[in-house]
């Protein structure tokens, strides 16, 4: 199972060392896992500094839709891939909703990461008021299309998914198994018609939205489900590591 952490705006470098000297520990002591952490930017020099040598993998939680050049404030991922970091998260309801990221974005940050040899976790998912209106596999294939135009096949090598429901990130609000499970397979349906049999059942596919440990067992039994990307739940290494044990394999 992938358990990765999306920090959002907290923990300062200083913060970010803490824990990872924590997290290191933890692992040397028995919790190892396929742990992926994504910081604020400003605290990814810290990752590079301490995780490189490490197991644990680390991202960006944004880059620039450009590789370099007038763009104040942005990050390129060639920065990170200098640094060493082996993802970009891409895509992330925040994004879209607050920063007005549109499908668009979310391609050209994909082709930059791909082309860089990073790895890209895309993030997709439905608003309540979609999946009220039985509009979930809708919005997620033209989520998916729109990000992977043009691109005749995928390396699920390189590209991973998160399905995370609106809904249910940051609410405390879960998805049901059964949202899961459907939720999952449909997507993987989607796969398997644009691209091949293969694509479908090779991609890994995240689920997030209010994880924590009370609830990762349950959804991490389920068929499909490859991993966790975590919000809250991933900013105290004791349910970060709670939620890997307790949904090891
Ligand atoms: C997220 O930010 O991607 C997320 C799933 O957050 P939370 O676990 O807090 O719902």
């Amino acid at each position: 199972m992938i358990i990765a952490g999306n920090w959002k705006l907290n923990k300062s470098p200083y913060e970010t060392k803490e824990f990872l000297q924590e997290l290191i520990t933890n692992t040397n002591n028995g919790c190892d896992g396929d742990f992926i952490v994504f910081p604020p930017q400003v605290s990814l020099m810290t990752c590079s500094d301490l995780l490189n040598e490490s197991n644990i993998q680390w991202g960006a939680q944004n880059i620039c839709t450009q590789e370099s050049g007038a763009f104040t404030g942005e990050t390129s991922v060639k920065h990170i891939k200098e640094m060493g970091g082996q993802y970009t998260l891409i895509g992330h309801s925040e994004r879209r909703s607050l920063y007005f990221e549109s499908n668009e974005d979310t391609h050209k940050k994909l082709t930059l990461t791909l082309a860089q040899g990073v790895k890209a976790m895309l993030c997709i998912g439905e608003t309540l008021e979609q999946r009220n209106q039985g509009e979930t596999k809708a919005v997620l294939e033209k989520q998916i299309s729109e990000a992977f135009a043009g691109m005749a096949s995928l390396d699920t090598q390189k590209i991973l998914l998160a399905y995370e429901p609106v809904w249910a990130i940051g609410t405390g609000v879960v998805a049901t198994k059964e949202q899961v499970a459907e939720t999952h397979a449909d997507i993987r349906s989607i796969l398997a018609t644009k691209w091949d049999q293969n694509t479908a059942s090779s991609m890994k596919i995240l689920y997030g939205g209010s994880v924590k440990p009370a609830n990762c067992k349950e959804l991490g039994e389920l068929n499909g489900v490859d991993g966790f990307l975590i919000g809250g739940a991933s900013l105290k290494t004791e349910s970060f590591c709670e939620i890997n044990q307790l949904t090891k394999t």
